[in-house]
């Protein structure tokens, strides 16, 4: 699950030429599915009957599926060809700093059940029992949903190189907890963790395969309890030497600044978290790793925005306040990395059309390039769950994109 890259036809070269073949056929199947063998041979520039020879080895693997014949304006009219993912699913999971979600996906990401939620424990053990007994409930609520592939969760935090050890989260106040081992003792089921916000770009790269152009240089940000940023270069996931890149979140924006969950100060997740913004619209300091107060405890992101369509000032301005910081952010990711895009997602986007000039705001007061600050922002609604696509792609990478497909 180390490459996700969107053309895969450059993959390592240490298989098989034919592992590889395999690989690029799902991979074109998974962006523009159904299409035809015709299609496909015409798209990798092969033979039919090689193209031919690929996909009924996928077929007899049970990755690929024949469906309804397609249309064409002359001849005999093609066998479509779809990825095969009956029978199969996954358990996405968003892991949150107070609550974490789940929710049965197909293997390309698609929602087979509602969304399940529960209480994240604070004690690891206690977490890894409560996620097994939820997950356990809600396959056994779904049995139509077929046999359980893997569990892919999205963690607020880093992770190490191999995916298994929280090196820090400081949503959950963790550092250097074996999470998976436990987890996958527990479930029965393998387990592919990931970090959210890079598991919310893995996710985007799979989506942007429907799409004729490719996605680009693009970076993911995350806003909630903290903030995560993953980043897409050249196709791949930013990673470097420790698995902990893209950590902008803890950029210090002002060492003066507000005391940050990681225990530094002045963090940018600082002034842009969703409890950040409830705090400033409360008139209270943040004291992270505290029980908040009453007030604080009782209001949401979401109640903040509504208050400010409601014509409150104090919530108007404590949301524009987020949103500058949030551009001066943003600045430093384009001054860092220049972007041919920046996905934003997390409920503060539910505000955008209120916020939207403020974010670009201070993109452009800190962005070195004047082009630059025009950096196009698409936000990813909180309707479609990003996070937890996000989980599910990491299952349908390891079915149609990890190294042991073939
Ligand atoms: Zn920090």
């Amino acid at each position: 699950m180390k490459r996700l890259h969107p053309d895969l036809v450059d993959v390592a070269t240490r298989r098989t030429p034919g592992a590889i073949n395999r690989q690029v056929v799902l991979n074109l199947l998974r962006a523009g599915q159904p299409t035809s063998r015709a299609d496909l041979a015409r798209r990798l520039g092969m033979q039919r009957a090689a193209v031919g020879r690929i996909v009924n080895d996928l077929i007899e693997k049970g990755l690929v599926r024949e469906g309804a014949a397609g249309e064409t304006s002359r001849g005999r009219k093609p066998t479509l060809l779809h990825l095969d993912s009956r029978g199969r699913c996954g358990v996405a999971v968003d892991v949150r700093a107070t609550r974490t979600f789940l929710m049965i996906t197909d293997l390309v990401g698609k929602p087979l059940s509602a969304v399940r939620t529960m209480a994240t424990e604070r004690e690891p053990r206690e977490f890894v029992a409560g996620l097994a007994r939820e997950t356990r409930q809600l396959l056994a609520d779904h049995p139509q949903a077929g046999r359980c592939h893997a569990v892919g969760i999205a963690f607020p935090g880093m992770l190490d190189r191999t995916g298994s050890v929280v090196v820090q989260a400081p949503a959950l106040g963790w550092r250097d907890v074996a999470l998976k081992a436990p987890l996958v003792a527990a479930l029965g089921l393998p387990v592919v963790m990931e970090n959210a916000a890079k598991a919310c770009a893995l996710a985007q790269i799979w989506d942007a395969r429907g799409h004729a152009a490719p996605p680009g240089d693009f970076v993911f940000v995350t806003v909630s309890d903290g903030v995560g940023v993953g980043i897409v270069l050249g196709g791949e996931v930013l990673r470097g030497r420790h698995n902990v890149a893209g950590e902008f979140g803890h950029l210090p924006l002002n060492v003066e600044g507000p005391r940050c969950a990681c225990g530094a100060t002045g963090c940018w997740e600082a002034y842009v978290s969703n409890l950040a913004t409830v705090a400033r619209c409360a008139g209270q300091p943040l004291r992270p790793g505290q029980a908040p107060s009453s007030e604080l405890a009782a209001m949401t992101v979401g109640d903040v925005i509504a208050r400010a369509r409601g014509g409150d000032v104090r919530a108007a301005t404590a949301l524009n306040s987020t949103a500058h910081y949030l551009g001066l952010g943003l600045a430093s990711i384009v001054n860092t990395f220049d972007p041919a895009r920046i996905f934003i997602g997390g409920e503060i986007t539910a505000a955008w059309d209120l916020i939207e000039a403020h974010v670009r705001r201070g993109l452009a007061e800190r962005a070195l390039a004047a082009t630059a600050a025009d950096t196009p922002i698409v936000v990813v609604a909180a309707e479609e769950q990003p996070r937890l696509r996000g989980a599910a792609a990491l299952v349908g990478a390891q079915v149609f994109v990890a190294e042991d497909v073939a």
